[in-house]
């Protein structure tokens, strides 16, 4: 017998039944949140220099970001679709806001400190209510190490995250992070020390309920990592799936992550659930298939060309030039050419332990 990678989506299945939402109308709030964030995302060399609001968030030839409605009570900043680098100062990831009756509660502030102050000065501009939440999706500094601007401000505010998340983060990963990000920045995470670690441990299948406000999480055992949140908000029905996708960027993959893991992961939310707005950890969001479907193809790929290779006795940089031509249809996706052939030797790993291990079996 196989391996057998089980993920606990339990959570996930468990939500199906709790979509519907009634009073709200699905089709007119994604057209608008849709245009919107198409705006966002086209945004970049034609920035209007003439403003002079000192409160924007501009970070060079990427533009200028703010909150934008995406959902009900739910608002996103879709930062740059690009890895870290001395322009965009660390920030690209999405940032979101959801608003209670007396409250904001936070997903994934940013990468550091500074890029957080300036995160912060933005969410005030959705609402002046106090951050009484924050979620860090997994254990990758893009999206956290921001919690220290919002610690500073509310010291006493809950930060929710996975177990392993915590652990791992206290153990050294952030750390590893810390200097990934300080190099890709040119020093811009002055003041992220000491950092602000999420301070209540979740696991799969948890709920949370916040100031009115009702989140489910799901953690795949290995997908994106081995940290990952997936978080449900239930009031909007939206999903946020952390860097398990994403749209027009490729990142890397890690020690802990799993190539098999996160197809398994997308396919089954794309058959078990059906929300209003899916929220990738980079790229911008959007219906189910729309948002899903280009990441998933993307990794589909790697696992069955990696497949043909393994089967052919032939090694990852073989198929390569093959591979980027079957994928040029996302050729313009962030780290393309860098990240393809890297992922594809992961893929090919991946697939070697799966053989050993099911020979071993037989
Ligand atoms: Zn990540």
């Amino acid at each position: 017998m196989r391996r057998a990678i089980i993920y606990s989506l339990m959570t996930l299945s468990l939500l199906t039944n709790l979509h519907a939402k009634e009073g709200l109308n699905p089709v007119e709030i994604m057209k608008e949140a849709l245009s919107k964030m198409e705006a966002v995302a086209k945004r970049g060399s034609d920035v209007n220099i003439s403003n002079t609001d000192t409160s924007t968030f501009t970070l060079g030839k990427y533009g200028t970001f703010k909150f934008e409605k995406a959902n009900d009570n739910v608002y996103i900043m879709h930062g740059p679709v690009v890895g870290p680098n001395k322009e965009n100062e660390g920030f690209m990831n999405n940032p979101a806001v959801i608003e209670s009756e007396h409250g904001l509660i936070v997903i994934d502030p940013g990468g550091n400190y500074n890029v957080g102050k300036k995160v912060l000065a933005q969410i005030e501009k959705v609402s002046t209510k106090p951050i009484i939440a924050v979620f860090n999706t997994h254990k990758h500094g893009d999206h956290w190490f921001a919690n220290k601007a919002i610690v500073e401000k509310y010291p006493k505010v809950d930060i929710y995250a996975h177990e392993h998340m915590i652990k791992v983060s206290k153990e050294g990963e952030a750390d590893v992070w810390y200097g990934i990000l300080n190099r890709a920045t040119k020093g811009n995470l002055k003041g992220t020390k000491e950092f602000a670690f999420p301070t209540k441990p979740l696991v799969d299948g948890d709920s949370i309920e916040v100031d009115g406000q009702k989140f489910v999480v799901g953690h795949p055992k290995v997908a994106h990592t081995d940290t990952d949140l997936l978080i449900t908000h239930i009031n909007s029905n939206t999903l946020f799936l952390a860097d398990n996708l994403m749209k027009g960027r490729l990142g890397s993959f890690d020690d802990s992550s799993s190539i098999f893991g996160n197809i398994e992961l997308l396919e089954q939310i794309k058959k078990d659930t059906n929300y209003t707005l899916y929220v990738p950890g980079h790229g911008i969001s959007g219906k189910k298939d729309e948002t899903i479907d280009p990441f998933l193809n993307y990794l589909k790929v790697l696992v069955e060309e990696g497949q043909k290779a393994y089967d052919d006795d032939k090694e990852s940089y073989e198929i390569e030039d093959k591979v980027l031509k079957k994928l040029e249809w996302m050729r313009d996706w962030d780290a393309f050419e860098r990240n393809v052939p890297a992922h594809l030797n992961k893929a090919m790993l991946e697939i070697g332990e799966r053989e050993l291990e099911s020979e071993d079996e037989e």
